[in-house]
């Protein structure tokens, strides 16, 4: 068969280019080497009845118009995959001592509940707040594809923006003055980010909280059905997503990338692949050293000389018998710290590996939708995130695997000690099954080197003007995935749509 996309990984971005290519006309084949499709969006299945989504939570750019609805309106999914909204008073329950904050859609009702909780900072809140909007709405004007028109009409925003191009969250609130603990209130959601405030780039943050702001989603059938439903429109238009094979190497001639050799992992057998266009979801850097660095322009080189996100530690748990609506769970996240201090609490648990005083994300997936579950009828899901060290874990994988899955069940403990004394008394009477994801399990499972959880590390440099783009410098070969785009749901269809958009002149996003 002659391909014209020869996409190499399934993650989001690959399967949001993979579908509208094929749905354009062009033959697409995806080689995939997880046996399940959609790379950290994948889902799995536990004790055959448990099915848990590997790494999604919450979701934005969902509502009319926004990227993700652009897509899936030009795929003519816009009917079937719809997504729930989260509670547009409160998506976010922060809570931490003495405190507790929920985010609401709305900026000046933010402004108020946070006034409240700090009368004697009211003003420098609201300017703080302000700040937020004037530089989302730059931020939005400086996305690509760049309209110069857009630049000068709203150049007050622009230029609000341009002023934090290398500004973490950090100097934003130090700027403004804000008092410690509404800093953690406003910073409590950094497990989607897996950095404290004076390393997460502020761009980061408002992109995401700002995102949430305009609606946070859930997807009505789960995440497994839109990784599925991106998959049909590929195969129905003829087109080949292959699961267990991995991608060992990359043929290329003259800085021409002419296709690949993958071992299918069932037979263990190795085959060659070959496409007028190589995509590469893989991350770039490693793609990079399979291809051999020194073939990349210098510029390319550079770009690709980013730091690796952190990783995570996932715990997926199953409850029976219990309705977590009782206590305080519902439509919205819960952020949890026993610091005051953010930064000094991802200290603890990154480089020490102490999670005496844990921070950490809970989400309950069966809160969120009516339609189908994704547990028996008597139980809900829980899942907890925290961050983790992917070098401590590594070592202890490789030579003690007792001490590995000891130090797994520590950082559980410890969670469930806070959950039961802040929020369920009796919860670990109702945990029916738990199974736990160290930054190893990322590694195994999403092949991501170091067991990154969201490609680059989302610093000021890494967010900068140096960001690495689809542009490899080789011929036919273009990068596609959340490093070389940006991370999470949204932005891997906004990665995915754009590659499309660039290669096919066909303007989706406006
Ligand atoms: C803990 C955690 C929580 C998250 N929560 C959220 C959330 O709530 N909301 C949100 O919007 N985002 C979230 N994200 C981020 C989001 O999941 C990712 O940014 C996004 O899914 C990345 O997509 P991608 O296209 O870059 O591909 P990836 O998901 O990185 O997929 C790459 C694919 O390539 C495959 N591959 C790698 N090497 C080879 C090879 N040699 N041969 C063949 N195949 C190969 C891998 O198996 C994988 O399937 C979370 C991420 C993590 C880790």
């Amino acid at each position: 068969m002659k391909t014209d996309y020869l996409i190499v990984g399934s993650g989001l971005s690959a399967l949001v280019f993979g579908a509208l290519m094929a749905n354009s006309g062009k033959t697409v084949q995806i080689l995939e080497a997880h046996e399940h499709p959609g790379g950290f969006g994948h889902t799995f299945t536990m004790a055959k009845k448990y099915r848990f989504n590997a790494q999604f939570h919450y979701v934005w750019d969902c509502g009319e118009g926004h990227t993700v609805n652009r897509v899936l309106k030009k795929l003519g999914l816009d009917r079937d995959v719809t997504f729930e909204r989260y509670d547009p008073n409160g998506f976010d329950h922060m809570k931490m001592p003495g405190y507790s904050l929920e985010i609401p859609s709305e900026s000046a009702e933010l402004t108020r509940r946070l006034s409240a909780l700090f009368p004697e900072d009211g003003d420098r809140i609201s300017q703080f707040v302000n700040e937020v909007e004037k530089t989302a709405a730059g931020l939005k004007k400086l996305a690509p594809p760049i309209k110069p028109a857009e630049l000068l009409k709203h150049f007050s925003e622009v230029f609000c923006a341009i002023q934090y191009l290398n500004s973490t969250l950090q100097d934003v609130f130090d700027k403004f003055k804000l008092p410690q603990a509404a800093q953690t209130l406003l910073a409590l959601q950094w497990p989607d980010f897996l950095l404290p405030p004076n390393q997460l780039s502020f761009y980061a943050w408002i992109a995401l909280f700002r995102g949430y702001q305009e609606g946070a989603f859930y997807p009505t059938k789960h995440f497994e059905y839109v990784i599925n439903s991106l998959v049909k429109v590929i195969e129905s238009h003829g087109g080949k997503v292959l699961l267990n094979h991995e991608v060992t190497n990359f043929r290329v001639t003259d800085r021409t990338v002419t296709g690949v050799e993958a071992m299918d992992l069932t037979t263990h057998q190795t085959h060659e692949f070959t496409g007028d266009t190589v995509i590469c979801n893989l991350d770039p850097k490693k793609a990079a050293k399979m291809i051999g660095e020194e073939l990349f322009s210098k510029t390319v080189r550079r770009k690709l000389n980013y730091e690796y996100s952190a990783s995570n530690y996932m715990a997926y748990c199953v409850v029976k018998d219990i309705d977590l609506r009782d206590y305080g769970f519902g439509k919205w996240n819960t952020f949890h710290s026993g610091h005051q201090d953010l930064n000094q609490a991802f200290a603890q648990m990154y480089e020490q590996n102490d999670f005496s005083n844990p921070s950490f994300a809970i989400t309950t997936p069966t809160l969120l939708t009516e339609a189908g579950r994704d547990c028996p009828d008597d139980c809900q899901i829980v899942e907890f995130l925290t961050v983790a060290n992917y070098s401590y874990f590594k070592q202890l994988w490789d030579s003690d695997r007792k001490a590995y899955r000891k130090k797994k069940q520590e950082i559980l403990d410890a969670i469930l000690d806070v959950v039961e004394k802040h929020y369920v008394p009796n919860f670990r009477k109702h945990m029916v099954f738990h199974i736990t994801g160290s930054p190893t399990t990322n590694e195994r499972f999403c092949r991501c080197p170091n067991g990154n959880s969201y490609g680059s590390s989302l610093t000021p440099r890494n967010m900068g003007v140096d960001r690495l783009n689809h542009e490899t410098s080789l011929n036919n070969f273009y990068f596609c995935n959340a490093s070389s785009g940006y991370p999470g749901f949204a932005p891997t269809f906004w990665t995915g749509a754009l590659l499309y958009q660039r290669l096919s002149g066909d303007g989706i996003l406006g």
